[in-house]
């Protein structure tokens, strides 16, 4: 499809266009934490200081705590009511090719390991805009996982910065029909798409983090019983859970029910595999000890999921790293990996 451009102060007359359909979402500031909002209208400031939210986008689809239904008392039984599917349409602008990422590989889970409604009906009526990243963290390693930092692959339509405009590419029919109803978008000349190349270059160079992801879990599976090498990586961690509520692909959640008097609600929330009472109930942690958990979340990002969909789910967003209260860097971890011990280099 051909290439357009849109001047980048005019981003804010776009997203007021698309207001109209959607509820547009954009990156946001509350108290210096980056995060996802409604789009009010005004300035599209972000544009200056956004560089990825602290938060993922899997909370727009897997939000931390929902409803899935309510129940009341009905003479002997129990009437339940589902809340209203969701219909709203949603249009996500800015989202990171990390992030974007992030949500194929949770679409695996949530689709074919089994069908889960709630978020399902979310991504059919999201709408994904990207946003080229220029300026990744030190702790991103995107590029080690086969994604590039302009990667248009998971979205709908791709944005890069080229200087006073973004060029624009229509990557599926619904980022084509985004473009068909906006006179703000212009052809794009072919200086401009060498522009937008050079970018993708200039970005690709400055994800400097980089691990061997090569054979990584025939790794992984060699080391599953090398006790001391687990406890050594863990040993600072503190189990606060952070890496994994805060990590794009992890969809791990706990389901609980209240009631007052003859009215109640079932609730799913975040949970994380990094707690020591994770799945206490209605079994006991089979991993009590801390290297038992971390262990579990590396080898199911790099080993079991692999296994199971044929794709890592890690994206190299970097956020376990950078927002980790210790400092634990599972860069340092993947890369720690006793390599004596991969299988059938065993003599
Ligand atoms: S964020 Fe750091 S300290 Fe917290 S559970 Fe993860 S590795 Fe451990
Ligand atoms: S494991 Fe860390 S780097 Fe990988 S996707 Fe999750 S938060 Fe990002």
């Amino acid at each position: 499809m051909t290439a357009r451009k849109i001047a980048k102060k005019h981003i804010a007359d776009l997203l007021n266009e698309w207001r109209q359909g959607f509820n547009v979402f954009v990156p946001s500031r509350d108290e210096g934490v980056a995060k996802w909002a409604r789009w009010d209208g005004g300035d599209a400031e972000f544009l200056e200081w956004y560089r990825n939210t602290v938060v993922p986008p899997k909370a727009l689809f897997f939000p931390p705590l929902e409803e899935m239904f309510s129940f009341h008392k009905d003479g002997d039984g129990y009437r339940v009511e589902q809340p209203p599917p969701a219909e709203e349409r949603w249009l996500i602008f800015g989202i990171r090719p990390c992030d974007a990422r992030a949500l194929a590989v949770l679409d695996l889970n949530f689709k074919e390991g089994y069908e889960d409604l709630y978020y399902l009906k979310r991504r059919e009526n999201g709408v994904l805009v990207g946003l080229g990243c220029t300026r990744p963290y030190e702790s991103c390693f995107c590029t080690s996982l086969g994604i590039g930092p302009t990667d248009a692959a998971d979205v709908d339509l791709m944005l890069t910065d080229i200087g006073a405009y973004f060029l624009v590419e229509a990557v599926t029919d619904r980022g084509e029909e985004l473009l068909g109803k906006t006179s703000l978008v212009h052809a794009a000349t072919g200086a401009d798409e060498a522009r937008a190349e050079e970018a993708r270059k200039a970005a690709g160079a400055r994800v400097t983090r980089k691990i061997d992801s090569q054979g990584i879990s025939e790794k992984l599976r060699a080391s599953f019983e090398d006790k001391g090498f687990w406890e050594r990586v863990s040993a600072k961690c503190i189990s606060c859970g952070i890496c994994t509520f805060l990590c794009p692909t992890c969809y791990c959640f706990d389901i609980s029910d209240e009631l007052v008097k003859r009215h109640g609600a079932r609730f799913r929330s975040w949970d994380s595999c990094a707690f020591s009472l994770y799945t206490k109930m209605p079994m006991e942690n089979p991993r009590r000890e801390k290297w038992r958990r971390l262990r579990q979340k590396v080898c199911h990002k790099y080993e079991f999921y692999p296994d199971s969909f044929d794709v890592i789910a890690c994206t190299g967003c970097g956020r376990c790293i950078r927002l980790c209260p210790v400092n634990w860097d599972i860069t340092w971890v993947l890369s720690s990996l006793p390599v004596q011990k991969q299988v059938g280099l065993e003599t």
